[in-house]
């Protein structure tokens, strides 16, 4: 793990060392966002465009971030083999999916960027459990969504 140094009189905490490893996983998706609620003209003012009745698609990529112990051994904080037979199952039941009716986690979720990023973290958790601490879901050449646990935040709150 990260190696925390807990300053007892400044009660401050500071990061000995910290090595990541970062690698990009890519799937395309269909989705329609949209309130069930309301009517096609409401869901448009909300969503514009994404709330197109037939759906489209994006071409996604994401890029999920370890960190951890350098191995002695391997010199690596994860096998690289294992971090694919970890994502595979998780790209495989998003790839070329129409997300919001084939998964059921967003028959009941918008299935936006940011809840795509959290569904894509929830999946790897069990898995990965500390040693994954970032999640960043490309949607567009002009959009991205990150996904985070509280201790890895890294911005200034
Ligand atoms: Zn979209």
């Amino acid at each position: 793990m990260k190696h925390m140094i807990y300053m007892l009189i400044t009660g401050e905490t500071k990061i000995e060392e910290y090595a990541s490893l970062t690698k990009t996983y890519r799937f395309s998706a269909g989705h329609r966002l949209f309130i069930k609620a309301l009517s096609d003209e409401e869901n448009f003012e909300i969503f514009d465009t994404c709330s197109n009745p037939n759906g489209h698609g994006h071409d996604y990529s994401v890029q999920v971030r370890v960190a951890g112990d350098i191995d002695p051994q391997t010199g690596a904080i994860i096998n690289l083999d294992e971090l694919d037979r970890i994502l595979a199952p998780v790209i495989d039941e998003l790839d070329h999916r129409r997300l919001d009716i084939e998964i059921p986690y967003f028959e009941e979720k918008q299935p936006t960027g940011e809840n795509i990023a959290k569904y894509i973290w929830d999946s790897l958790k069990p898995k990965l459990g500390d040693k994954l601490i970032h999640i960043k879901l490309s949607e567009t050449s002009n959009s991205y969504f990150e996904y985070y646990e509280e201790e890895n935040y890294p911005y200034e709150l």
